[in-house]
């Protein structure tokens, strides 16, 4: 039986060492050195060998922290960063490289180019839902665009805050790169001080407190948050490889995932069949009887699991709704048609509760989207490609999968982001390189050929010929 009510001694980073902490970043990155293509290589491949070497330390404090198994830990955490390593890796030097544009005739003879440089130092906050990615593919992007870092890793998963900080000790550069482990104290004395960007993975309402804290600097943020993603199922989808791929999605690291899907919106008279291929997944992933499951995760800590036992409170429960408080378990569940203003369709669920929100018909799955914030992830599972086409254009979402859960994640090459109240920029791939260099405008001018014409003294002989140019 899975559990994690292991829990480890937390010590927290004087506050006293933040600030020489902050300055010998800073100190590291006026210097250039982590400019140079081959620190950054360098640096990338020790993260990768840190996450290959340090495997089981990893598997062992994930286990601690959130009651996963190695697998899963596997395919959500360790084989995202090798993979964004080797991506990085492969397409750096292009990257890293002047990009040219072209220029119009009132500039000529000049060239225009775009010069990616490094921003400077950058501070990543992060969550414990998904504790080592949700740092590292940062420090990825991060590293490969040349800043500096420094990581704050979330004090809930406790066990894998104490090995990030560990683990970067040991593998990395530590004039460039620093931990800084701890919770609200520690992380508001790190917002006093500047950073080049701020990169923030959490709830909405301490992403705002980053963004005020960032606007007194005018620094820069990206702000990865959550929200409701609704996963709109379509009578024309392949009803088991839906069933499948929602079961996925919805109960890896028992629902504790930004992109998981919230609520599925479907129509009356296909709910029924829906709701038990949705039953017999999960019964032939995890067992007849879930807690006994090495595969199902556990709920990271006692105020989060109480929190979540509560949405079931007068709810229509059709599957599941057992929970231990102690063990921090709660099992997969399923609700029938709660009400739309009840806790459990007001806020972001963030646990193995599906809701299940019935409509006569699957077209008022749109305006029910419409009607709320901006979500995080859109799913949708449909073999009508009207449908599909009226859905993505109707409707505004970070990140959309037609016919899966949210296997976008694993695409380098896809932005990852919200959009309105679920975040604000996106990381990965180039675009994490992007986001973390300024991407600095360059015109280059000849002498040669020198025209007058936008020299004073002006006439209309002068004025005419300039409006046809411009
Ligand atoms: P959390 O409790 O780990 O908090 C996130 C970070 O904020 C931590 O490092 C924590 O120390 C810091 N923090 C907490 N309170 C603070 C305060 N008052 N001042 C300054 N810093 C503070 O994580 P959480 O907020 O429970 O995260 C869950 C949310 O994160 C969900 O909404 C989820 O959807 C979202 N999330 C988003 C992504 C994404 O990539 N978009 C990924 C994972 C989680």
């Amino acid at each position: 039986m899975q559990t994690n009510t292991q829990t480890t001694e937390f010590t927290p980073t004087l506050v006293a060492d933040i600030a020489p902490k902050i300055q010998s970043l800073k100190n590291t990155f006026s210097s250039g050195s982590t400019k140079a293509l081959a620190w950054r290589i360098e640096q990338l491949q020790q993260i990768k060998k840190m996450v290959l070497e340090q495997q089981d330390n990893i598997f062992t404090a994930m286990q601690k922290d959130l009651g996963r198994c190695d697998m899963e830990s596997w395919t959500a955490e360790l084989g995202g960063v090798v993979s964004e390593v080797d991506h990085s890796i492969k397409h750096l030097k292009k990257w890293m490289k002047p990009r040219k544009v072209s220029t119009p005739i009132i500039a000529q003879p000049g060239k225009s180019y775009i010069l990616p440089e490094p921003l400077g130092t950058i501070l990543i906050i992060g969550a414990w839902n998904y504790p080592l990615l949700l740092v590292l593919s940062p420090l990825v992007a991060a590293v490969s665009a040349g800043n500096c870092a420094l990581i704050k890793p979330s004090e809930l998963s406790a066990n894998m805050s104490k090995l990030v900080a560990k683990m970067v000790s040991l593998y990395l550069d530590n004039d460039a790169i620093d931990v800084v482990e701890g919770a609200v104290k520690e992380t508001t004395e790190l917002l006093k001080h500047q950073f080049d960007h701020i990169i923030y993975t959490g709830g909405e309402v301490v992403g705002k407190i980053v963004m005020r804290a960032a606007a007194e600097f005018l620094t820069p943020v990206t702000l990865e948050l959550g929200g409701k993603s609704p996963c709109i199922v379509d009578s024309s989808t392949d009803l088991d490889v839906t069933a499948a791929r929602i079961v996925w999605s919805k109960w890896m690291n028992a629902g504790q995932t930004c992109v998981a899907p919230d609520y599925v919106l479907v129509e009356k008279s296909f709910a029924p069949q829906l709701i038990d291929a949705i039953k017999n997944k999960i019964a032939e992933f995890y067992g007849a009887d879930v807690v006994t499951s090495k595969d199902y995760g556990r709920i990271v800590s006692e105020r989060h699991c109480s929190r979540i036992i509560k949405y079931l409170e007068d709810q229509n429960v059709v599957f599941g709704g057992t929970h231990d408080l102690a063990n921090k378990y709660i099992e997969p569940t399923i609700v029938l048609d709660p009400s739309s203003d009840s806790p459990l369709m007001q806020e972001e669920i963030f646990g193995p509760i599906l809701p299940i929100i019935t409509m006569d018909n699957i077209s008022q799955a749109i305006p029910y989207v419409n009607a709320r914030e901006k979500p995080l992830a859109l799913y949708l599972f449909s073999k009508n490609s009207s449908f599909e086409q009226q859905v993505l254009t109707s409707t505004s979402a970070g990140m959309v999968c037609i016919n899966d859960g949210f296997m976008f994640a694993a695409n380098p090459n896809l932005p990852f982001g919200g959009v309105g109240s679920s975040g604000t920029g996106a990381y990965h791939g180039k675009i994490g390189f992007d986001n973390f260099s300024h991407l600095k405008t360059v015109m280059k001018r000849s002498f040669w050929f020198d025209v007058p014409l936008r020299y004073p003294p002006f006439t209309s002989k002068k004025f005419k010929l300039l409006k046809k140019l411009i």
